[in-house]
This record gives C-alpha cells, structure tokens and sequence, in this order.
C-alpha cells in the first residue's frame, strides 16, 4: 500500500558562511531527499540573531526562507534527514540557539500532532517568529498553524521586524525548482 504524500512546512536559517549558498544547497538537498517533491520556496528574509537572553544585535544576522515540500515517509526519517543535511552544511552543536551555518526546522508535518523526546509538531516556536512566519506567508497567504491561528494573524502579532533580503533574491533556487 502507498502512503499518501504530506503537506510538510520547513523552516531555514543561517547566520554563519555563505548563507545564500547554503540555504540555496539545502533546497536542493531537500528536494532531492527519498519520497520529497518540491512544493515551494519562498523569498529570503533577514532577521537579527535571537539568543537566549534576547535579540543579539552584534551577532551575525540570519537569512531565513520557508520550504514546501511533500513528503511520502516517516516524520523521523525526514528529521534524521534534516539533521544530516546540517551537518553536511557545516552545522556544529555547540549552545542552544548558538550561530550556526544552517537551521532546518520543520514547523508542520500535515496534521501531524506530536511531542516526545525527538520531535515536537507544530513547532512549538513558530508561532512567534516573524522570521518564519513572514516567509511562509508569501508563498501560502491562507496558511495555518493548528491551534494557534492563521499565519497572517500570528505575523501581525509579532510585530513582524524582519524584511526581505535585499542581496539575496529567490533567484538562486531556482534551480530546485521542478
Ligand atoms: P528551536 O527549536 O527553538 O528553533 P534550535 O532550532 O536552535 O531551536 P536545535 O538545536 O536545532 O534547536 O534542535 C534541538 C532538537 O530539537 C533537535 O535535536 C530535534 O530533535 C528537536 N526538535 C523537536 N521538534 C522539532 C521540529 N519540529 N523540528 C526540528 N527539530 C525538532
Ligand atoms: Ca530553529
Ligand atoms: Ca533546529
């Protein structure tokens, strides 16, 4: 029996390197994982560092984009997956919300309500993060994160501080386009 494809909401970022390339090889690494097809790929952002004591304005800034994909298989699989591809991109776990050469969160795994050990879906941050939600609104206007509210909604919320990257159009996924 096939299962059915789900509806999966990714979450980049990158504050260290070459962040446009790295979030540009990440899209395609993700397309190109077992059982994904590429749904979309939003305009890259820029957002200040948030650390656990706040916003650290003299860390490196982020560049952020919002992935579509659908994905055939298992959400840990596809988490695995996505730890994998941040190590190949140079990610080093050092202290939480620490610089990092790339983040993948995924935000929403079609209506899949999760929280244990490895895995908590939606994302529990999401919500609150102009830095997601802005992206993510400009390629699905009418998204929503179930039990929190509407995208739109939840950006206006936050203040929404982050704007599009001006030296870093969408131009270089295109090629993860399909
Ligand atoms: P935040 O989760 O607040 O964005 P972070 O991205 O910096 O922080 P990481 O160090 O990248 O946190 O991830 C810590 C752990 O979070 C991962 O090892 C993973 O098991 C777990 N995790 C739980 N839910 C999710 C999710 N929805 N997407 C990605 N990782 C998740
Ligand atoms: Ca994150
Ligand atoms: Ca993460």
């Amino acid at each position: 029996m096939s299962k059915r494809a789900e509806r999966v909401v990714l979450a980049l970022g990158s504050n260290l390197g070459d962040r446009t390339a790295t979030l540009a090889g990440a899209v395609r690494d993700l397309v190109a994982l077992p059982g994904a097809a590429l749904g979309a790929v939003s305009p890259v952002y820029e957002s200040a560092a948030v650390k656990l004591d706040g916003v650290d304005e003299n860390a490196p800034r982020y560049l952020n984009c919002v992935v579509l994909i659908d994905y055939t298989g298992d959400p840990y699989d596809l988490l695995d997956a996505v730890n994998a591809i941040e190590a190949e991109h140079g990610r080093v776990r050092a202290e939480r919300w620490g610089d990092r050469t790339l983040d993948i969160d995924i935000i929403l795994f079609g209506k899949l309500v999760l929280d244990d050990d490895r895995l908590t879906l939606p994302h529990p941050r999401a919500a609150e993060r102009d830095f997601v939600l802005a992206p993510w609104g400009d390629i699905d206007a009418d998204a929503i994160i179930p039990g929190r509210g509407s995208v739109r909604d939840l950006l206006a919320a936050t203040g929404n501080m982050v704007r599009r990257a001006a030296d870093a159009p969408s131009a270089p996924f295109e090629g993860a386009r399909q």
